[in-house]
């Protein structure tokens, strides 16, 4: 079965031709500046490249370039768009309703709009891409898989925030989370790789990319996350700030900050890019700290010193641990991150080899020694090839459910 894999931005569109079930990429492809003079798409596919820049004006003609590019009659993937069987949309926000992926229909269309308050910058522009799709497509069923669906396990405690209880019932001001696709995906491999059923192990699963979150696992599931109501709590990322004293809001707001000025401040101008002033990639902030930059050692020695006070309390949350498992772009590759991260850590049971540590770059496998109480992993994530997962089996429910009617 071939499944298409979208995954809409505001302005972009990223999707992923899967073979089902290998989980085979037959080929893959981005759309972006959707609605600016000059839009581009670019597909890859077994190193035969191409490229298309002309106006796309919004996501419906975004739908109809990759129609072009995945049937190009050289260099695409398919002979005609009825090859594919079954679309899996990313979506950001499914709020309290969604604890898994779902068959799109016209009433979860309703919901997915009812979280845009929620995602403001996310959830419209996930909608769109469905409904693009829903236009092209006809029957073949839109699958959704929510962001943070995985995360609805987490229990009151430690989803509520010290607020008013009112604020969670008028507003559902609270803990969400988010990454679930991929904290799940990292989760379930760990668990095979530790020979462990999904639902017997406790993990801390992080998610060390541009957007950084971490998770802790109980028995399989989800128990508290980093990510709040937004994206933006928990760890320092990019250009995200991570936690902070929510008075320095008000602060900045009396000496003048517009709201609006502080999301963007916040969100696009802080973490990493914001301390070191250089940039926002850890590559580049590691190479300018070995030619003995002090700011970049500042911005990566605070990155790392948050990820590791939340280590220090999911542990405590968990209490038993299995292993701590680092994915992203940074927790996949960043050798001295992981090495920084995991510094003195043996007395709560983590002990980094730093042998493994230099040979495990971009694939699975272990970092611990083989004293370490608690076992570290690196498994790179793959959040389009969980999405294709949940979106073959939730097709082909929907295709013997048609089938009986
Ligand atoms: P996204 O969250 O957009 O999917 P990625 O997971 O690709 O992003 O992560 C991007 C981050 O990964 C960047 O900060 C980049 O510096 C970091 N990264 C990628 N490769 C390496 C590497 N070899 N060494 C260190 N950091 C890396």
């Amino acid at each position: 079965m071939k499944i298409l894999v979208l995954n809409c931005g505001s302005s972009s569109i990223k999707y992923q031709l899967f073979e089902m079930p290998e989980n085979k990429v037959l080929t893959k492809g981005l759309v972006q500046r959707i609605g600016e003079e000059q839009s581009q798409a670019l597909q890859g596919n077994n190193g035969s490249n191409l490229e298309i820049d002309e106006k796309i004006p919004d996501h419906a003609h975004a739908m109809h370039v990759i129609e072009r590019m995945l049937t190009h009659p050289e260099k695409g993937a398919i002979s005609s768009l009825e090859e594919i069987e079954a679309c899996g949309h990313r979506v950001v926000h499914g709020g309290e309703t969604f604890t898994g992926s779902v068959v799109c229909t016209q009433e979860l269309e309703k919901v997915i709009e009812a979280y845009c308050e929620l995602a403001p910058l996310h959830n419209p522009a996930n909608l769109t891409g469905i409904r693009a799709a829903k236009a092209m497509f006809g029957d073949v069923p839109q699958i959704a898989c929510f962001d943070t669906a995985f995360h609805q396990s987490i229990p009151k405690t430690a989803y509520l925030y010290g607020l008013p209880y009112e604020m969670y019932q008028k507003h559902k001001i609270r803990r969400y989370g988010f990454h679930g696709t991929s904290h799940r995906y990292v989760a379930r491999e760990a668990a095979e790789r530790l020979g462990k059923h999904k639902y017997a192990v406790n993990l801390i699963t992080c998610h060390l990319g541009n957007g950084c979150s971490i998770a802790a696992i109980r028995e399989g599931k989800s128990v508290d996350t980093s990510m709040g109501l937004t994206p933006l709590e928990g760890l320092v990322m990019g250009t995200r700030t991570g936690d902070l004293d929510p008075a320095i809001i008000f602060h900045l707001i009396r000496l003048g900050y517009q709201p609006g000025e502080l999301d963007t401040l916040f969100n696009k101008k802080s973490g990493l890019l914001g301390i070191s002033g250089l940039s926002n990639d850890v590559r580049d902030l590691q190479e300018k700290e070995e030619a003995g930059d002090e700011s970049a050692k500042l911005a990566l020695d605070i990155f790392a010193y948050r990820i590791k006070k939340y280590i220090g309390s999911y542990l405590a949350v968990l209490n038993r641990c299995d292993a701590v498992v680092f994915t992203g772009g940074i927790g996949e590759n960043s050798i001295s991150m992981r090495e920084r991260i995991l510094n003195e850590l043996d007395n709560l049971g983590l002990q980094l080899d730093n042998k493994k540590n230099q040979t495990v770059v971009g694939e699975a496998g272990e970092i611990h020694t083989n004293n370490s109480r608690i076992k570290i992993l690196v498994i790179p994530t793959n959040e389009e090839g969980a999405i294709a997962r949940d979106t073959y089996a939730l097709a082909r429910e929907y295709e013997m459910v048609e089938s009986t009617i």
